[in-house]
């Protein structure tokens, strides 16, 4: 199959958005003429006769080889992720925390020292602290969007400078171009987990951000039923991120590449909902009398608004709010009295769901080690999915009104 992209060949315009999720990354003519990309269930592939491998393994043919390597379908979902977030390659993984360990240990050496906001994801925190802290990796976690904390932790063995925006589940938005320019000050490789941002909403490659990491679990598959994961960037730095998905292991199955290829057929057009309900949410939470306070960057009142204006299309579907002179027992109620989210992990999908972190993410802390991550017994996350927003609005007020 050819990598050339769908383009309209009569013109240079350049094309929006949905019909790059359509088009993107696609070939005009497929198998047997169907409009889908196949799912292609097969272990290994198969050659002619000995000189058609002589002549893969010499001229290295663009052909599959055995399934662990890659996957025809595979290709056609890694070609459109990369022309959704304006990069040159992409690679995709079973799961986001795939991507981030075998990106992660393709980059690092014993020695090696990686500088991280401490609002990263807790299992990519986990990853680098315990796993790689195994081998001698040093990980410095630096107050989130503390760029002077973060710029004086850099040394001469700093490898990698990681951040997710937003965060989760404080929302904190990087100044990506600021990041970057310290990735770039000091030659060291920047990567962004874009997870909550999605591409619709921003494109970190475009301020300088060498990598972007998505757990396409979330809003790039968007209905709740695949795990997935890819990497974006320049070719070069990817390279050696392939080859050890190789080795390990690490790649998705032909149904779930499948699932999330489908899925993104009509991610703008669900990006746009996650946008609307998030922000209306957002608005209608921060005036309930029965809320302390909410933290969404699409409202003034938070520390990153302006940086999220300047650099955000839109601002997500997650809202995290803190129920007013609330315990534990009485945030709680408000999970147990809402009637369309459901009460789980996880966000990005077409479902609504919500979550108490105390008893969700965070079980697992004590009640001191959750109050210095932030994380207050009386809040309560909730990831807008494709609802209409009257309905979550309605579903929220009624809720608040039992406490
Ligand atoms: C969910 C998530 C991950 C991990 O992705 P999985 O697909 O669950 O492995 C990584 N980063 C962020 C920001 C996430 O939300």
């Amino acid at each position: 199959m050819s990598n050339k992209p769908t383009a309209q060949p009569e013109t240079n315009r350049p094309q929006g958005f949905s019909t790059l999720c359509v088009h993107g990354g696609e070939d005009r003519i497929k198998p047997c003429y169907s409009i889908t990309d196949p799912i292609f269930c097969t272990a290994t592939y198969t050659f002619e006769n000995t000189q058609a491998v002589i002549e893969y393994v010499t001229k290295k043919l663009p052909r599959e080889e055995y399934g662990r390597y890659g996957n025809p379908t595979e290709k056609v979902l890694e070609r459109k992720l990369a022309a959704l977030e304006g990069g040159e390659s992409c690679v995709t993984f079973a799961t986001g925390m795939a991507a981030v360990a075998c990106y992660l240990m393709a980059k690092v050496r014993p020695g090696d020292e990686i500088v991280m906001f401490d609002e990263c994801y807790h299992r990519t925190r986990e990853f680098c602290t315990k796993v790689l802290g195994q081998f001698g990796v040093v990980t410095h976690q630096i107050p989130a969007c503390d760029y002077e904390k973060m710029e004086a932790a850099i040394n001469k063995r700093t490898r990698l400078l990681i951040s997710e925006s937003p965060t989760n589940p404080h929302l904190s938005v990087v100044d990506l171009e600021r990041f970057a320019a310290l990735g770039k000050k000091y030659g060291v490789e920047t990567l962004i987990d874009a997870t909550l941002a999605t591409p619709y909403n921003v494109r970190p490659l475009e301020y300088g951000v060498d990598c972007v990491l998505h757990s396409c679990t979330k809003y790039l598959g968007g209905h709740n039923d695949l795990l997935a994961g890819a990497i974006i960037g320049r070719e070069e730095l990817l390279e050696p991120v392939r080859k050890l998905r190789g080795v390990m292991g690490m790649g998705n199955s032909p149904h779930a590449i499948y699932l999330l290829l489908r899925g993104l057929k009509t991610f703008e057009l669900r990006m746009e909902r996650h946008n609307q309900n998030g922000l209306a949410l957002a608005r209608f939470l921060e005036k309930h009398p029965r809320v302390e306070k909410v933290y969404y960057p699409g409202l003034e009142s938070h520390r990153d608004y302006e940086v999220a204006r300047r650099t955000m299309r839109g601002f997500g579907g997650l809202v995290t709010f803190l129920v007013k002179d609330a315990d534990a027992q009485t945030t709680a109620r408000v999970v147990d009295a809402v009637r369309i989210p459901r009460i789980g992990p996880s966000l990005g999908g077409v479902e609504s769901l919500i979550e108490q972190p105390m008893y969700m993410s965070y079980h697992d802390f004590t009640p001191e080690q959750r109050l210095a991550v932030g994380i207050p017994d009386n809040m309560i996350r909730v990831s807008c999915g494709i609802e209409n927003t009257e309905d979550l609005i309605a579903d929220f007020a009624q809720a608040l009104e039992k406490i």
